[in-house]
C-alpha cells in the first residue's frame, strides 16, 4: 500500500491553530510511489500540499470535492548515507534534529523547535537566528506537477530568500532533500537544543495553539521592523476577535485562545494590517499561507 484517502476528514490536528475544517478528500502517501499516485487521482481538483500545517491559515470550514489535500506527515523516512542525510519530504524537523544528533552530525539543532516537515522548511526557508534550512541543501527532488516527472533541483544562489524559496514559483512538490553533513560533537549539540529550545519557550505563547510568526518582519526606506513593537504602538497586544487573539505574551503571534474560527483569524489579521498602515504606512506581508 502506498496511499491512504479519507473522505469528510478533520483537518483540527493537521493545522497548529487547531482551526476546526473539513476537508472532503484527503490523501496520506505512505512514500513516493503514493506522491505520484495521489498526484494522478487529483488531476482534475484544486490540490493543497500539508507538511505540519505550522505556517498556514485554512479560511474555509469545509473544503469540498473540488480540492484534495495531500498531507505529507506519513513520508518520514531519513537515511545517512555517506557525506549528506536523504530526508523525505514529512520528516519533521524535531525528528530531524534528534536523527542528526544520534549520528553526531552538527548544524542542525535550530531545527529541533521548529514544529514542521522538511518540505514545509524548504517551501518557507525556515530558520531561525542567522540558521536557515537552505544553508544545508544539496539537492531537492520534486514531481513536476504538469509532467509528473520527478525532478532533482540544485539550488543556485539566490534561489532561498528570507522564509522564501523559489519553488513557490514552480509547479512542483517536494518529494525528498539531501542535506549536508558535518562532524558535531553529541554532548554539545544536545545541550545548544535544549538551550534553543529553553529560550524559545520563554518568549512564545506554546501554552496557545499558533501557527509561528503571523507576518514577515517589514522594511521601509531600508529599516527593518520588529512586529511586535509596531503592535505595541497601536494597541494590538491582547487584542481578540472571537476566539482569536494577538498574543499578551509575544505580539508577534496569534494564539487560538477560545475555539477560534477561520473567519475570527483572518478579521484580526486585517485589523492587524489596516492598524499598522493607517499608523505608520508600513505594509505588512504575511508569513502564513492562506489556503483559500
Ligand atoms: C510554535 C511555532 C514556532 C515556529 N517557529 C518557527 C521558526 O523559528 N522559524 C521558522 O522559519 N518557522 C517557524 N514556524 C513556522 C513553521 O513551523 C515553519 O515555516 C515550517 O517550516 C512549516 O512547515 P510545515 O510542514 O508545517 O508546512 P505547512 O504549514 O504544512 O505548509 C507551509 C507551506 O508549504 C507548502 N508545502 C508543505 N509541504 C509541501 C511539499 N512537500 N511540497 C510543496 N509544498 C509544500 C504548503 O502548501 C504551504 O504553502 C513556527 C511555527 C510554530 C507553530
Amino acid at each position: 500500500m502506498n496511499l491512504i484517502e479519507f473522505k469528510n476528514f478533520s483537518l483540527i490536528k493537521y493545522n497548529t491553530l487547531r482551526l476546526r475544517s473539513v476537508a472532503q478528500v484527503c490523501y496520506f502517501p505512505l512514500n513516493i510511489e503514493g506522491l505520484s499516485e495521489a498526484i494522478e487521482k487529483t488531476q482534475h481538483q484544486k490540490r493543497i500540499f500539508l507538511g505540519n500545517g505550522s505556517n498556514i491559515l485554512l479560511t474555509k470550514e469545509h473544503y469540498d470535492e473540488q480540492y484534495a489535500f495531500i498531507i505529507t506527515t506519513m513520508m518520514n523516512n531519513i537515511e545517512r548515507n555517506g557525506p549528506e542525510m536523504i530526508v523525505d519530504t514529512g520528516v519533521t524537523l524535531h525528528d530531524l534534529a534528534w536523527f542528526a544528533m544520534d549520528h553526531e552530525i552538527g548544524g542542525y539543532e535550530f531545527c529541533e523547535d521548529i514544529p514542521g516537515t522538511a518540505g514545509g522548511a524548504l517551501i518557507m526557508n525556515a530558520g531561525q537566528w542567522q540558521w536557515t534550512i537552505s544553508q544545508y541543501v544539496r539537492w531537492v527532488d520534486v514531481i513536476d506537477l504538469e509532467t509528473k516527472k520527478m525532478l532533482r533541483i540544485v539550488p543556485e544562489e539566490g534561489f532561498f530568500q528570507y522564509r522564501y524559496s523559489k519553488f513557490n514559483e514552480m509547479n512542483v512538490v517536494i518529494a525528498r532533500a539531501g542535506l549536508s553533513v558535518s562532524q558535531g560533537d553529541y554532548r554539545e549539540i544536545l545541550e545548544r537544543m535544549l538551550e534553543f529550545k529553553k529560550e524559545r519557550y520563554f518568549k512564545q505563547p506554546r501554552n496557545y495553539p499558533n501557527a509561528g510568526s503571523v507576518f514577515k518582519r517589514p522594511t521601509k526606506n531600508n529599516e527593518t521592523f520588529f512586529v511586535w513593537k509596531l503592535f505595541d504602538e497601536v494597541g494590538l497586544r491582547g487584542f481578540q476577535i472571537g476566539g482569536a487573539q494577538v498574543s499578551q505574551k509575544h505580539p508577534g503571534f496569534i494564539v487560538n485562545v477560545d475555539h477560534a474560527t477561520c473567519g475570527d483569524c483572518a478579521a484580526l489579521i486585517s485589523e492587524c494590517i489596516s492598524r499598522v498602515k493607517n499608523h505608520f504606512d508600513i505594509d505588512l506581508e504575511l508569513e502564513w499561507r492562506v489556503i483559500e
